[in-house]
């Protein structure tokens, strides 16, 4: 009913999406990226490449503690609350509609294969099923989030308490690992900025908004770049293997958010936490970490361990080193509420029972298996990539 009411309004054309009054001397008002970021100048240590022998000592010292949180968008034919589809490269702004650009009246309606992919996702990741859970508004402003809150879920996730097993590589050391997952959770994603031109303004584009993903939070048990980066690649095989993504990070399908802190080997207290975002890429993934890494632990080294703040940080590519993105939000900055337009989440233990039974062999069972055959780990992980 609420969406017969717009019917009449055309969102065909791009250019009515421009949003020129974007201008980026208004998005800096927001979240303030320049003095920022011209603050971490001064702050930025980074590790001093001229004296690697030091820097190693040092780190010997240290004991660095990661966690990830990921993205995974789903490949369902439509988005998670509307009969929009998704087409990643569509011209911007074509597959949108009252209810993922979020018009006043129009009412979310869940697409049932965004809970069948997240039960997919959890019972692979040995997880807990909430068999009841819901959704929640997370509100935050922002150009690209024209509702002003995102539709996630808080306090009851679908799923939580699970595991994922891995095998490193045995040129990067070696070893089996077995990484917490805290939580998986159901939500939608937003659009994308677009910063064109002279970059005197940014357009949005809203295809993307109200695409399903899930976000896989895992414990901090990860220690080192190749560890977290093993792990990503762990999850990007595995969501394959399900066929619920296409694990994609250089279209964005995969976004691995990672958090690092570091504390002196002995101590229990975990040091402040910094979270790295832009990573697409393993590589990158791990070197931002490693870069990451022996920056606090010099910061620490230096008597100024105070100067490591709870913040956003960005890896550039280009300049090899995080830089201050924004200083981190609190849970309570977001006003969590449950989502009124939607009803809860139920399953049952046949609906539960009847996914398992649909589940692929996966990696880890597939590793096992060719392992048990008496091949060589390199031989077992290349047969489990592939
Ligand atoms: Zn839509």
């Amino acid at each position: 009913m609420s969406l017969t009411l717009f019917k009449g309004i055309q969102f065909y054309a791009p250019k009515q999406y421009s949003f020129p009054y974007f201008a980026r001397k208004h998005v800096a008002s927001y979240c303030s990226v320049k003095n920022l970021q011209n603050q971490t100048e001064k702050q930025l240590q980074g590790p001093p490449k001229n004296n690697p022998k030091r820097l190693d000592n040092i780190l010997k010292d240290y004991e660095a503690i990661i966690g990830i949180e990921t993205h995974v968008q789903l490949s369902t034919h439509t988005k998670a609350f509307c009969s929009c589809p998704y087409t990643y490269g569509a011209i911007p702004n074509t597959n949108i509609c009252p209810v993922c650009v979020g018009l006043p009246g129009a009412l979310p309606v869940l697409n049932s294969k965004v809970i069948e992919s997240a039960v997919k996702v959890s019972l692979a990741l040995n997880c807990k099923l909430s068999m009841t859970s819901k959704f929640d508004r997370k509100q935050y402003f922002y150009p690209d989030l024209p509702k002003g809150y995102q539709i996630s879920q808080f306090d009851i996730p679908i799923a939580t308490g699970g595991y994922l097993d891995l095998d490193i590589p045995v040129e990067l050391g070696g070893g089996h690992r077995r990484f917490g997952i805290t939580r998986v959770h159901m939500e939608e994603d937003a659009g994308k900025l677009l910063h064109t031109g002279n970059k005197s303004y940014s357009q949005v584009d809203l295809n993307r908004a109200g695409v399903p993903l899930l976000e896989i939070v895992s414990e901090p048990d990860m220690r080192t770049g190749i560890e977290a980066a093993e792990y990503a690649s762990e999850l990007q095989r595995l969501v394959r293997y399900l066929g619920v993504s296409n694990g994609n990070m250089q279209e964005g399908s995969l976004r691995c958010d990672v958090n690092i802190s570091v504390r002196p080997i002995g101590q229990l207290e975990f040091g402040t936490k910094v979270e790295i975002k832009n990573l697409n890429s393993f590589s990158s993934m791990s070197r931002a970490i490693d870069f990451e890494i022996s920056r606090q632990v010099i910061l620490h080294d230096q008597g100024q361990g105070d100067q490591i703040v709870q913040e956003t940080r960005l890896w550039e590519e280009g300049g090899q080193k995080t830089i201050t993105m924004r200083k981190k939000e609190g849970l309570s900055d977001y006003r969590y509420f449950p989502e009124p337009d939607l009803p809860g989440v139920s399953i049952t233990d046949n609906y539960v029972d009847r996914i398992y039974k649909s589940l692929p062999e996966l990696p880890e069972m597939k590793r096992r298996r060719y392992e048990k055959m008496g091949l060589s780990m390199q031989d077992v992980l290349f047969l489990a990539n592939d």
